[in-house]
Order: C-alpha cells, then structure tokens, then sequence
C-alpha cells in the first residue's frame, strides 16, 4: 500500500460534519475523491482515508464562509496509485509522508537518578529512563494532583494559599489547572512532539489531539491523565515523593567545575544522586539563588510581561465568525469551536533603521506586544506563590464553556530593558546580576498586590480606561471570572512607561484588526508577569549537561529551554535521552 499526502482540503463549515472530529464523512470523501480524478465511486473508499490533520479556520474575509482545512492520509494499492497517475510529488500531494514512527528505548539499568520537578519536563524525562529500565526518584514539593485540586479549592473558595502546592506547584507542574493547548512553535510533526501527544493518548488523552491543528485537554482531562501517568511511572520502578522540597544541590569538587552528590532538602534531610535531572519550572526563584551559590552559571533571558484581558466569550465569537456562524458555537457545545484569536504587533514600527541599529548597540531590542495562551471558555486564576505578589493566567475545562474569553496580552522586554529598571530599583549589583529578570518581575508583583489591596485581590482596569489613563470606578466594572475579587486600580501607573505605551500603542492596532476589541466589556487584570523564565541555567547544547555542574542536567521551562506544555515535555524527552544514554555508556565501558 502506498501512503499520498493530501494537503489543503476544505470543507464549508455547513456542510462538513464537525462533530465526529477524526472521522471521514461522505462529504470529505466526495472531495479527496474529486482532486484525484476518481469517478468510479468504489475506487475510494472511507477506511483509504486517515485524517492526520484537522483546524478550523475562522477566515476573517468578509465573503468567504469559515471551514475546517483538513491534512489527509490517502492509502492506495499500486495498481489504483498506477491507475491514477499518481507521481511522487503531484500539486499539494506527496508519497510516503505518512507520519514518522515513534522511537522507543533500550533495556539497562544504572545509577541513582534523580529528577526534581514532576511538570511535563520533569515527568517526560522520567518516561525515557524508565523505558531504558532506570529507577528515577521523581521529588516534587507539591502534593499529587486528588490532593492539589483540594489545595487549590481552598484556594478559590477560602483564600487559601499552600506555598507549596497551589497552580504553579504540585504534580503535573504549571500546565495542570490550565487550559491544556497542547499547541507548539517547534514544529508539530517532530518526531519528539508526535511522541508527546502519543503518550498523552496512551495514558488516556482523547486521539482527536493527534489530529486537531489547536489540540487542548482541559484541566479536568489532565488530571485523569497525570494519574495515569504516575502509576505507569511506578509500576516500572520510579519513586515519588510529594510535599518533598529541595532547597540546594549537594556538590563535590571544586575549581571550574564542581559535580553533583545529591540533593539537600527543606526538611534537612538529603538524597544522594549521580545526576540530578533539574525540571523546576520558573517559578522557582529561592534555588536559582541556590544553584549561584553552588556555582552554576546562569545567565538573563529577556521576558514577556503585561496583563490578562477578559471578554465575554459571545462577544469574542461574534469579532471573529460574525453573527450567523457564531450562533452555531452554544458555548463550546456546538460544532464550531468557541473562538480564539492570536494578535501581534511590532513595536515603534516607524522607528528609523539607524534609531534601531543605535538600540541594538546598546543592548534593547525592538520590542513587541502579542497576545499569549488565550484560554477561550476559561477563567482567570491566580498564579501568585506567595499572597504579598500577585499574578495571573488562564486555565479552562475540557468543553471551555465558561462566558469568559481570557489571553495574556504581552510586552517583550529585553535583559538591557530590565537592568535599567532594577538598577533604578535596587542599586547596580542586582541590576548586573543573573537574576535581574526575577527581581523585576517580583517587583511588578509586589506593586500588583498593593494595588488590588492585599487577600490575592487583583487590581483590574477597563481597557478603555487604560487607553484614556483614567483610573475607573470599581461601579463601572464588567464582571470578572477571577474568583477572588477584583477592584479597580490605575494599571496603566503600575509598569514603567514604555511598557504601558507598547501596550496602548498595540491595542490600538488589534482594535483596526478586531473592531471592538476594544470596549468597556473588556477587563485587563493585573498582572501578568512569568510567560518564560528570565533566567536561563547554562548547558552543553549536545549532551545537554551544565558544564560548570557535572551531573546536573537543567531542563524544562525554568531553565530556560521551553516554553509550553509540548516544548516543555520534549526538552525532558531530550534530556531523559541524554541521561539514559550516558549511564548505558558508562555501565557498558565499565
Ligand atoms: P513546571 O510545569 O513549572 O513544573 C515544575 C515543577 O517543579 C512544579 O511541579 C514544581 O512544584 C516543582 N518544583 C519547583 N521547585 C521545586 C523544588 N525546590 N523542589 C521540588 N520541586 C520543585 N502551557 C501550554 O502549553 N498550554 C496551556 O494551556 C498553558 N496554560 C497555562 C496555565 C497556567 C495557569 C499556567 C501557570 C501555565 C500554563 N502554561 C500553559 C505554561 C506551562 O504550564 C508551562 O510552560 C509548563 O508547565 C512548563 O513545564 P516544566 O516542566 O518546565 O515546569
């Protein structure tokens, strides 16, 4: 059997059956059978066709109507490709591009390992080494995911705040109480990000994310996966210990380059290890101090920050789709999925080249301002660790039926940009130290949580008050789905100003692209301050240890090597890889 791929085939979203999302229906059937010039109908039938692909696309031309675009895998005996015509590569179909296989590991064993963090990076790490028969101590110092989610109620419901176990901490990392968009930037038929969503179907994703162009999960769906997830990891021999957090590295050697021995813990106690898989995640701020005073080296990244907005979903569904196909989307019951949208603009775009080469010189680069993981049905939660900072996200059910359209909208600074500022703040060696990013955002944070209040309240603005830099009355406010209160607050006073500018500057382009966007309905809330991490933990780019830490392999978010679910997940692949391959090639040359 020969395998062609069909690119680009699109269905009307009134006539393709939406629902049945991998199926292939007579309708689609009708139209792959038209672009190979097939008439005799018993030629073609439904099971010679695979969906590898499915998006919908809004289309934002006044005229054309939405439709779903589907990627195809047409299987053909020879004799019908023969019939047919067909060659290796025939307008948008091509031979053989079926998808890749996945890899699997060896057997083995091998040395203590120990992978600290049980976010995607940390979890995905530990997948690969118990495939290659390693036992892997997986320590965490939130809870499992039935105790974190009634960690994470009190905290909805009673203000609450576990330091160690909340929406950032806990097993699964981050992304669990999240929307679960399992989309990436690296290139989504990698061999390594096709593993990840396969391993998510095998402990129980739905398949439709191996197909669907915006796969999601959902926080309730991620749950049931991470338990899944945990006894499989167990029954293969890894060790989990919860509420366990580590405080420092324990080293051994000096010099240039010190190497792992173990691991020291809150509680005093320690664990030995031969390497140490580093997946923390960014928001682990007291042990990047820890890891300088180890002498690892780690260096500034530039970040993301600004605020989340909040629209009614209907409205979101109505600026994108119009009126008559936005009624077919019953708050994600429909066959139209709830709408999205993803918005960028480039900063001081009139600037002159020599103004921009003068910046570059200097350090800054040209900013730009974006909207980031827009949660569609969701709701705004709080992300704060501690209750004197405040900072927010977004997170949705599976279904992503809440009225609520929420998305960070982002203002991308450089680590110059962020010097200035914490050398204004704090003096010159903070503002020249690795850790300038951490300290800037703690500082925004800090102020956020002043100006809602205090109790995790979260300081909001109109956005139509932002741009007029009128500070709003609490009276005014459009409703909010952050549970934990809301009061109006001068965002626009709580950023230096070339942040809040970029951002005004911004607003008022996507208002020219979304008419509407901008309204009174709109809510920013503050603040949105770790899309990525500012710091980025050195390592080797091929076998991707630290080279001033022998045993210490930094991965994940944190580290500064991902951003996301997937890429997060598959940087752990990577380094699960690179851990398993260096014990076997220790055991075997010994
Ligand atoms: P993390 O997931 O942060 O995991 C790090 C783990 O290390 C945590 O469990 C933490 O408890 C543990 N840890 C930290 N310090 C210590 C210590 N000292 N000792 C022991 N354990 C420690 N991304 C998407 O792709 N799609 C989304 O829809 C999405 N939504 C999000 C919604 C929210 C609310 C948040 C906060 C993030 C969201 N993200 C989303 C981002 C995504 O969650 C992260 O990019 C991803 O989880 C990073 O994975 P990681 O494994 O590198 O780190």
């Amino acid at each position: 059997v020969l395998c062609w791929r069909m690119y680009n085939v699109e269905l009307g979203v009134k006539v393709d059956p939406g629902k049945d999302f991998c199926g292939v229906s007579a309708e689609l059937l009708a139209v792959v059978a038209g672009r190979l010039g097939i008439k005799d109908e018993g030629m073609l039938a439904d099971t010679d066709v695979v969906v590898a692909r499915k998006s919908f696309d809004a289309r934002t031309k006044k005229d054309a109507e939405p439709r779903f675009s589907y990627t195809l895998d047409v299987r053909l005996s020879p004799k019908t490709a023969r019939k047919l015509r067909l060659r290796t590569k025939q307008g948008d179909v091509m031979e053989g591009a079926g998808a890749p296989p996945v890899a699997t590991g060896g057997g083995g064993g091998g040395p203590s390992v120990v992978v600290v963090g049980a976010g995607p990076a940390g979890l995905f790490a530990a997948l690969e080494l118990v495939e290659v028969g390693m036992k892997p101590i997986i320590v965490e110092r939130g809870m499992p995911v039935e105790r974190r989610g009634r960690e994470i109620g009190a905290l909805f419901h009673r203000r609450i705040l576990n330091p160690d176990s909340n929406l950032c901490y806990g097993e699964g990392g981050a992304g669990t109480w999240s929307d679960g968009k399992l989309t990436t930037r690296i290139g989504r038929n990698s061999e390594n990000v096709r593993k990840v969503l396969e391993t998510l179907v095998a402990h129980g994703a739905p398949e439709r994310i191996l197909v669907d162009g915006k796969p999601h999960l959902g926080t309730d769906r991620l749950v049931r996966i991470l338990r899944d997830m945990r006894a499989f990891l167990i029954e293969r021999g890894a060790t989990f210990r919860f509420d366990t957090k580590v405080e420092a590295l324990l080293t051994r050697g000096g010099g240039d380059r010190g190497a792992i021995s173990g691991l020291k813990l809150a509680d005093g106690s320690e664990i030995l290890a031969d390497r140490v898989i580093l997946a923390v995640g960014h928001s682990a701020r007291p042990l990047y101090e820890r890891l300088l005073d180890s002498g690892v080296s780690l260096e500034a990244k530039g970040i993301a920050v600004g605020f989340r907005i909040e629209h009614p979903q209907e409205m979101i569904n109505e600026l994108r789709y119009g009126a008559e196909i936005a009624s077919m989307v019953d708050r994600g019951k429909g066959k139209v999925p709830v709408a999205d949208y993803r918005l960028t603009q480039s900063l001081g775009a009139d600037k002159s080249d020599e103004a921009r080469q003068g910046s570059a010189k200097r350090g800054y680069q040209d900013r730009s301002c974006y909207s980031f993981c827009m949660c569609p049905g969701g709701q705004v939660v709080p992300t704060s660790v501690d209750p004197k900072e405040v900072c927010v996200n977004g997170m949705s059910f599976s279904k992503r039926e809440s009225k609520w359209a929420n998305a960070a909208l982002v203002v991308s600074l450089s680590p110059k940009d962020v010097a200035d500022d914490v050398f204004a703040l704090e003096g010159a060696e903070a503002g020249n130290g690795p850790l300038r990013g951490v300290r800037w955002q703690s500082a925004m944070e800090r102020r956020a949580a002043e100006m809602g209040g205090g109790n995790l309240v979260v300081p909001v603005q109109r956005v139509t008050d932002f741009m007029a830099g009128s500070s709003g009355r609490d009276a005014d406010l459009p409703s909010s789905s952050y549970r934990l209160g809301v009061r109006a607050g001068p965002l626009h006073e709580l950023y230096p100003s070339y942040v809040t500018e970029g951002l005004r500057e911004a607003l008022e382009a996507f208002e020219r692209r979304m008419p509407g966007f901008v309204c009174d309905e709109a809510l920013l809330h503050g603040v949105e301050t770790r899309t990525s991490s500012p710091v980025q933990v050195e390592r080797n780019a091929d076998t991707l240890e630290c080279p001033s830490m022998e045993g210490l392999f930094p991965t994940g978010e944190g580290a500064g090597y991902a951003g996301g679910i997937v890429s997060a997940a598959v940087d752990g692949i990577r380094v699960g890889q690179s851990v398993a391959m260096q014990v076997l090639s220790a055991a075997m040359s010994a």
